[in-house]
């Protein structure tokens, strides 16, 4: 059997950037990655032509890993589904139009978004805000980049926290060949899925929305049961999902062009990747790996 599509996510900072991001996860024995580009949490970015995007593409291409399959996420301020501050709502439109370009100047080709969070004004009214916001960011996008919408757990008030709502937004939305989704597993099951049958989550999954739309995998154990809403990612193996149905959810031959993406927590400051992902792929578990790190 070859290789998992697997790897993790990776920082991109200076003096190296792309070229350090793709070092990174090569050095964890990654087959794919996933990045921002730039700060997580805010919206202040350097320009692209300082980000060693060449160098880095050269790395990838030696390597040879496919950079269609390299996933890029939007940063969290965004909120697409909330129209309360129509200023707000407006720098949602710039932030992701600003993300498609980016990601597009990387050469990859999807953009992972959480669906945002509708405070307090309903999901219909959450959903049918992000559908217009979608609207109006590809209606100027000259990209080919897809936006993937991630599973979301539930917390607070988020929209898309089953597949029918991402149907929904779907539906809603003009551009529906740009639209794909991020299926989080810490996320699916702390919303209620019942993660030890996958192969039904997946088979409703094709029903509701489509096989075909499913365009990465987060692969995170959770450290709360099935149905919490509280989304704390855990490492492999110690938390509620558990390391064999990760391990299955990774190889499942249903999912061999969809890439799996750790974004598991760091181990005192550590990133646990590499030995994450030598786990998964040859599917041995090491019991209590995490007391040699
Ligand atoms: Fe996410
Ligand atoms: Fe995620
Ligand atoms: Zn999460």
């Amino acid at each position: 059997m070859g290789k998992i599509l697997l790897g993790s996510h990776v920082s991109m900072n200076g003096p190296k950037f792309y070229l350090g991001s793709v070092e990174e996860a090569l050095s964890y024995g990654s087959t794919t990655f996933m990045f921002y580009t730039g700060a997580p949490q805010n919206s202040f970015r350097k320009p692209i032509n300082e980000l060693k995007i060449q160098e880095g593409r050269k790395l990838l291409k030696d390597a040879g890993i496919d950079e269609n399959k390299i996933i890029v996420h939007a940063p969290y301020i965004v909120n697409g589904a909330n129209k309360t501050k129509p200023e707000l709502f407006q720098m949602s439109i710039d932030i992701i139009t600003n993300e498609l370009r980016r990601t597009a100047a990387f050469h990859c080709k999807t953009l992972v978004l959480h669906p945002g969070a509708h405070v307090g004004q309903g999901s219909e009214e959450g959903i049918k805000n992000l559908a217009e916001c979608l609207d109006r960011v590809f209606e100027n996008d000259g990209t080919d980049v897809k936006i993937a919408l991630e599973t979301m757990s539930g917390k607070g008030s988020e929209i898309g926290i089953n597949f029918n709502e991402i149907k929904k937004i779907i539906d809603l939305c003009k551009y529906k060949n740009r639209l794909g989704v991020c299926l989080d597993t810490c996320h699916i099951s702390d919303a209620g899925y019942d993660i030890t049958d996958f192969d039904n989550i997946l088979n409703e999954f094709d029903k509701i929305i489509g096989l075909d739309k499913l365009l990465v995998i987060h692969l995170n154990d959770s450290k709360n049961p099935k149905g919490a809403h509280k989304d704390r990612h855990e490492n492999l193996g110690y938390g509620e999902i558990g390391f064999e149905i990760l391990h299955k959810i990774a190889a499942n031959p249903r999912l061999i062009d969809v890439p799996k993406i750790l974004e598991t927590p760091y181990i005192n400051e550590k990133p646990p990747y590499k030995q994450e992902i030598s786990m998964l792929q040859s599917g041995q578990y090491i019991n209590n790996w995490k007391e040699n790190f």
